[in-house]
């Protein structure tokens, strides 16, 4: 058959484009399998198949796209768009990832000169932007596995790639997180494993600035989780208490207001550390950090997640305190003031954050407290707009309509009441400890931070 050209379809080849639409990856599958369908034909704007699923966000179609043979880096759309480019576009992770997995080049650029990355970012898709921007195909990393020229070992044991692989590709690039995917590895967590890894990221760092395509986000990337490497490589030689050591010391708080100096100078260290001094990152970076005075917004730890995840702002989404996850929702039941994933992260953060707690606790009651006056204020005038809808402006005749949910409002404080107390009930079922644990250590704990929960 022909090689594909834009707007040449067989009737069955229209057929399937309709029927991409639809999702019905079953009458897809059957039409794949006529001889009179080519998996790659190109639409009049030179759209294939697969960029159409993409673009829909039909993650099963994808799938079988690729399974029938789709060319995930088909590059012959009119502005030069690339399947992984719809993928962004669409705000699909799934399909993102499933044509990064699939091979899809990151690197390409469109018509007007942006990469894939950079169109969903434009669009507001952060999460499939922080898909690419974290992606580091296996096969890159086993590369090392094998050995190379006069070698007579690999530069990265076999045993140590999957590991390794799991910590450069995560996009929580916060040092504790770092440290903890470490500990969880004993192959890892020892001091010659991370020498190799960290010599194999000092590696791909170079390679990924002086390659062709430059990837300044994938180098800073790899040079400090090398430089978290080292610094546990230190821990472990020196400390007695190891790893959990680094990560006392990362999260120790300093007496004025808890913040966390030694892990704020180590990441701006590490920052500075980067070998390519001509790179615009590293400089974009430096000039971000270096005028802020240490225990003020932003965080070294935020400027270089930003950076490297392309992460706009950490509005819409609550953050580990202890870890940086996201999506952490479970909150000190004293002060309300810090989040944590589970009881794990708080536990390892209580020793330092128990110093500040009860100050928080207060800054939390006055916040509350100020809140409730200017909602009863808020209410009051309310109140008072509705008794006199008479002297109006287009927009207040708007406000005082009584409309169906008017009567809603009438006893707002007992409404206000309901909310609050589901929420404490909601928080202490959340943070409740387990008074029945074996462990002799959680007990002592437990004592501890009794008064908490
Ligand atoms: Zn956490
Ligand atoms: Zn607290």
């Amino acid at each position: 058959m022909a090689p594909p050209r834009r707007g040449e379809l067989s009737p069955e080849e229209k057929e399937l484009l309709r029927v991409i639409a639809t999702g019905n990856t079953e009458e897809a599958g059957r039409l794949l399998g006529s001889k009179n369908v080519r998996v790659n034909c190109l639409d009049e704007h030179g759209m294939t198949p697969l960029m159409h699923a993409a673009y829909k966000g039909k993650v099963d179609m994808c799938r079988l796209l690729l399974r029938h043979g789709a060319d995930v880096n088909c590059n012959e759309h009119e502005h030069g768009y690339t399947a992984l480019m719809f993928a962004g576009l669409s705000g699909n992770k799934e399909i993102t990832w499933m044509m990064l997995e699939a091979g899809a080049e990151t690197d390409v650029v469109n018509s007007v000169g942006r990469t894939a990355a950079q169109m969903a970012a434009f669009v507001g898709q952060h999460d499939c932007v922080t898909i690419i921007n974290n992606f580091f195909p296996r096969e890159r990393l086993d590369y090392y596995t094998k050995p190379q020229g006069l070698d007579k070992e690999p530069k990265l044991p076999v045993k140590l790639a999957g590991p390794l692989h799991k910590i450069i590709t995560t996009t929580n690039m916060h040092p504790v997180k770092i440290v903890l995917l470490v500990k969880e590895n004993p192959l890892l967590a020892e001091v010659e494993a991370l020498q190799k890894c960290y010599r194999v990221l000092d590696l791909i760092c170079e390679k990924c600035m002086k390659q062709k395509d430059m990837n300044e986000v994938l180098a800073m990337k790899m040079h400090y989780i090398s430089c978290i490497f080292q610094k546990c490589v230190t821990f472990l030689k020196e400390r007695d208490d190891k790893l959990d050591g680094f990560i006392k010391n990362l999260l120790k708080g300093r007496d004025k207001d808890g913040f966390p100096v030694y892990q704020e100078k180590l990441i701006r260290e590490s920052i500075r550390k980067f070998p390519y001094c001509e790179a615009t990152l590293l400089q974009q970076l430096v000039r971000s950090i270096a005028p802020v005075e240490l225990g003020s917004d932003p965080t070294a730890f935020s400027v270089l997640t930003q950076a490297i995840t392309g992460q706009v702002g950490f509005v819409d989404a609550e953050f580990c305190t202890t870890c940086g996850e996201k999506g952490a929702d479970k909150r000190c039941s004293v002060c309300k003031m810090v989040l944590y994933c589970d009881q794990n992260c708080q536990k390892i953060h209580w020793f330092t954050h128990k110093k500040v707690c009860k100050t928080l606790k207060e800054i939390h009651e006055k916040q509350e407290l100020e809140a409730a006056k200017e909602k009863r204020k808020q209410e009051k005038k309310q109140k008072k707009d509705e008794v006199q809808p008479g002297e109006s402006s287009t927009t207040d005749e708007e406000q005082s309509a009584p409309g169906p949910d008017a009567t809603k409002e009438v006893d707002p404080n007992h409404a206000a009441d309901r909310t609050e107390e589901a929420e404490l009930t909601k928080e202490s079922e959340a943070l409740a400890l387990n008074p029945d644990s074996p462990l002799e250590k959680d007990r002592q704990y437990c004592v501890e931070i009794q008064g908490l929960f």
